[in-house]
């Protein structure tokens, strides 16, 4: 059953070390305290065991997966490694991903597919960099972009999306509410155009130098539901407020 509850993610990204389990700890505190939003935290996959252990409700996901079960792929993990470790979710299709390992939209859908398949949940990334905004196409290249990586078994029982332009992602800078409410609007259209009314129950999240400041007004535009946060996740004082502006 596709969950409506506000979803926040955290994306430690090549942060974080055993010590961290503390941070954890008080996420998880957090996440307790705020039984309506569903909470998760991607760090490291070296240290997804370790979360896994600590973490109370808070869902503990991978940043990545391979597309196939096994096999020659040096350095790589299967989803069924990272769930075995302890995650029920991945990450994939992260822009620093499509960027550094020049993942395609085709191999983030199979990524996906992967995790479904092993029984995990996706969140699945898109967004466009700062010359697709400033071309005026921005719209047409995200949703082409997500049309082109949702695996066909997509639903919101497993899978989310998450709206992160890549101008925003680190920088401090966020699109206008009017801007995320129209990218927003057009993912939602393209995903009840490619799933039917399963397109509806999937969660559109949106990444992009979420903080405390502005968490609030950018979880209350029509269609955000939730947020993908990077740098503000690394530490409980600035990702539990982020929990607690979520409606
Ligand atoms: C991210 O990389 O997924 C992200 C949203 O990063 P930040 O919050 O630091 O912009």
């Amino acid at each position: 059953m596709a969950s409506t509850a506000s979803y926040i993610v955290g994306n430690w990204k090549m942060n974080g070390s055993a010590a961290d389990v503390a941070v954890l700890q008080a996420i998880a505190e957090a996440a307790a305290a705020n039984g309506h939003v569903d909470v998760g935290i991607c760090p490291p996959a070296t240290l997804i065991a370790a979360f896994a252990a600590a973490a109370g409700k808070v869902q503990i996901g991978a940043q990545d997966c391979h597309a196939k079960a096994s096999g020659a792929h040096t350095g790589n993990l299967s989803a069924a490694m990272i769930r075995e470790a302890g995650a029920t979710c991945s990450i994939v299709g992260h822009s620093e991903r499509r960027a550094d390992q020049g993942e395609t939209d085709a191999d983030v859908a199979a990524k996906a597919e992967a995790l479904h398949a092993a029984g995990m949940g996706a969140i699945l990334c898109v967004g466009e960099t700062l010359e697709e905004r400033d071309s005026g196409n921005a719209i047409a290249i995200v949703t082409a972009q997500l049309a082109a990586s949702l695996p066909a078994s997509a639903s919101g029982d497993w899978l989310s999306v998450a709206y992160e332009p890549v101008w925003a992602i680190g920088t401090g800078r966020v699109p206008v509410a009017e801007d995320i409410a129209a990218m927003h609007a057009a993912l939602r259209a393209t995903l009840v155009a490619k799933l039917g009314e399963a397109g509806q129950g999937v969660r559109i999240l949106y990444g992009g130098s979420v903080n405390p400041a502005n968490a609030a007004e950018i979880l209350a535009i029509a269609d955000v539901g939730g947020a993908l946060v990077g740098g503000a996740s690394l530490k409980a004082e600035t990702f539990i407020p982020i929990i607690e502006a979520a409606p």
